[in-house]
């Protein structure tokens, strides 16, 4: 899977386009050990609210779905982890009549500029790396930290919803 591009939208909403490389190979029930080694890692991913045809949890839904959908998911999972706000939401949408087979365009809720382009990366990179049984390259707890303190770094900077007072300077 590769997120090839990344638009911000207005209403702070993050459009990615994400490319996967056989068409035949992109739900998870043709990965089932991806769901399940996901929600082991981020057991939160539980609580998710997901809007589904068949009405079902996320966890039932994340059985036999397409893998950017989990994209999508854990990119809102990865942004909550480290900051604090909730009630973000996203979608995911794909129609290969029009776009090449293969091709997903979702959707996500950010407050923080700089946090959601780290967030896309470390899910796609997590995706990939469960995907492939190559856990080895994770190391989590050093991941979210570093996404920890960009997240504050782009709290700093002014790059999320709460507005910096005037009178306060920026470092
Ligand atoms: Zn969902």
């Amino acid at each position: 899977m590769r997120v090839t591009e990344v638009v911000f939208h207005e209403n702070r909403i993050v459009r990615l386009t994400v490319e996967m490389p056989d068409p035949e190979r992109c739900t998870t029930d043709k990965v089932p050990h991806l769901p399940r080694m996901l929600f082991r890692m981020f057991p939160h991913l539980e609580h998710h609210e997901c809007d589904n045809l068949r009405g079902y949890s996320f966890r039932q839904e994340s059985r036999c779905t397409e893998i950017p959908h989990l994209l999508e998911h854990l990119i809102i999972e990865l942004q909550g982890q480290v900051s604090p706000h909730s009630g973000l939401s996203g979608e995911t949408q794909w129609n290969w009549m029009v776009d090449p087979r293969g091709r997903f365009h979702v959707y996500v809720q950010y407050e923080n500029e700089l946090l959601v382009l780290a967030a896309i990366r470390l899910a796609e990179k997590i995706i990939n790396a469960l995907d492939n049984r190559e856990l080895g390259l994770l190391d989590l707890t050093d991941d979210l930290d570093h996404l920890r303190e960009i997240a504050r770094l782009g709290r700093s900077l002014g790059l999320c919803a709460t507005p910096v007072p005037e009178d306060i300077p920026l470092a």
